[in-house]
């Protein structure tokens, strides 16, 4: 440990009334610091991981009873000698408390420090540090499950497992400079290719894991269009089964788009419905709402196409696709109204859902066939689904940096420079990792953690 340990304090539980609040103490001397304001035991002679009960005191004034918990190095989440103290959550109280801390020479934490210092000291890596965060913030059982098992090192593994064949790669090039002089080629240059497209598969499947990360993080965002009148507004509403979208029978009413989220089979799924969309329109406002379910339909997941079975044909819902755009796009094709047509006419709609939004019908088997299409999503294949950003970016860097070998290898470069560009392909991954970082990018990652974590 050779970074500063100076003791930092937070309040870690959130900020407000409530039935007790947790204020966190990190670094060199806090457990003496606590002890000098703290009339109970000594807490100076106790052991690792116990708790004891006493009372705040600010001269002869009494703050509060609290509990400590101790926790000394590096037995704790920082690694660092640690302290909690669970008083009465008052925001009088924590007041008082933090500001006696600070007399007492302890400077208020960061935002993300303690996670930060977890970091530093070892504890985890930098992706492990990033789930931290995503646990805190997971609000669907997938997004919670997948920041679990990153945090317990899931995705850190997958990316040993890629460095282990890139300095497996290194190596066998440099063996071959060392020898260069006597001119023996000791790796196959196929091989070195094959062992390049290997890794570049691996780094695809992280890449593409990143859509389903994303999906899971920000919820899955299904689009619902068609032309107006078919009943999106309908659906909707029954889906979330409130009313959030004004249903009206007159064409083109929902001129802006509404959202809402579902939480469908531990996906947070986000509907938007859109504006009517017409091939052509007249109508400005329209064109504005035609304008959004474009902007929409490129941040979608999968859309939902919605016709109306009792005045379309399917030659006609099928024209109306293609018209609307949406021709190669990520489809569940729904045709509602059916409550309307006799059940023989809906025969020659095959490859359709039908639903009758305003009755319920079909909705179950509609949700079902959702969450079907998202298992069918390539996830992992590496047991790991990219969630982060700056995560993907990295990955992208290092699978152009390798692309670039394998042209040196058809080219027949010199080793000296496949090795450059192997580097270049290695660095971003140690970058995911923090093992290669820079303070700037530090600051960056941890700031956006909330103060006391
Ligand atoms: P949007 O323009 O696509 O959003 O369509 P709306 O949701 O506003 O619906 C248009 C009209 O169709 C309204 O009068 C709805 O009551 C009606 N509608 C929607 N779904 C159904 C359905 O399943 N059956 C029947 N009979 N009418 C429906």
């Amino acid at each position: 440990m050779n970074h500063n340990q100076d003791p930092i304090v937070a309040l870690a539980t959130p900020q407000g009334v409530s039935a007790i609040a947790v204020v966190r103490l990190s670094g060199q001397g806090v457990i003496g610091i606590v002890n000098q304001i703290f009339r109970g035991s000594d807490l100076t002679q106790q052991a690792s991981h116990t708790i004891h009960f006493g009372v705040i005191q600010k001269g002869e004034a009494k703050i509060d009873e609290v509990l400590v918990s101790i926790f000394i190095a590096p037995h704790s989440f920082t690694k660092e000698d640690a302290v909690e103290i669970s008083c009465h959550g008052a925001p009088f109280i924590v007041t008082q408390l933090i500001q006696l801390l600070v007399a007492q020479g302890v400077r208020i934490a960061e935002p993300g420090e303690f996670t930060k210092r977890a970091f530093l000291n070892g504890r985890f890596d930098l992706a492990q540090a990033e789930a931290v965060a995503d646990l805190i913030a997971a609000d669907s059982r997938l997004a919670h499950q997948t920041a679990f098992h990153q945090m317990r090192g899931g995705f850190s593994l997958a990316l040993a497992g890629l460095r282990k064949s890139f300095r497996h790669f290194a190596a066998m090039l440099a063996l071959e400079l060392d020898f260069a002089e006597e001119d023996v080629a000791f790796l196959d240059r196929a091989d070195l290719k094959k062992l390049a497209h290997a890794v570049i598969e691996t780094l695809n499947r992280l890449i593409d894991s990143f859509q389903m990360g994303n999906a899971i993080k920000q919820g899955v965002s299904v689009v619902i269009v068609g032309k107006p009148n078919v009943g999106k507004s309908t659906l909707l509403n029954r889906l979330l089964e409130e009313e959030r979208a004004i249903v009206s029978p007159i064409a083109g009413t929902t001129r802006d788009t509404i959202e809402g989220t579902l939480h469908l089979g531990g996906i947070r799924f986000r509907f938007v419905d859109t504006a009517g969309l017409r091939e052509t329109t007249s109508d400005g406002i329209e064109a504005i709402g035609i304008e959004r379910t474009k902007i929409q339909l490129s941040k979608a997941f999968v859309a939902l196409y919605l016709v109306d079975l009792s005045n379309t044909s399917l030659r006609q819902a099928e024209e109306d696709l293609i018209a609307l755009g949406l021709e190669g796009f990520p489809l569940l094709k729904v045709g509602n109204k059916m409550d309307l047509i006799p059940s023989a006419d809906l025969e020659p709609f095959k490859g359709y859902l039908w639903i009758a939004a305003q009755t319920g019908k079909g909705i179950g088997p509609l949700k079902d066939e959702l969450l079907r299409q998202i298992a069918q999503k390539p996830t992992d294949g590496v047991g790991t689904i990219v969630v982060n950003a700056r995560h993907f970016d990295r990955l992208q860097k290092s699978k152009q940096a390798l692309e670039a070998v394998i042209i040196g290898l058809e080219q027949k470069r010199s080793n000296e420079l496949l090795v450059v560009d192997l580097n270049s392909a290695l660095q971003p991954l140690g970058e995911i990792t923090g093992e290669i970082t820079t303070e700037e990018v530090l600051g960056d990652i941890f700031s956006k953690f909330c103060i006391g974590k």
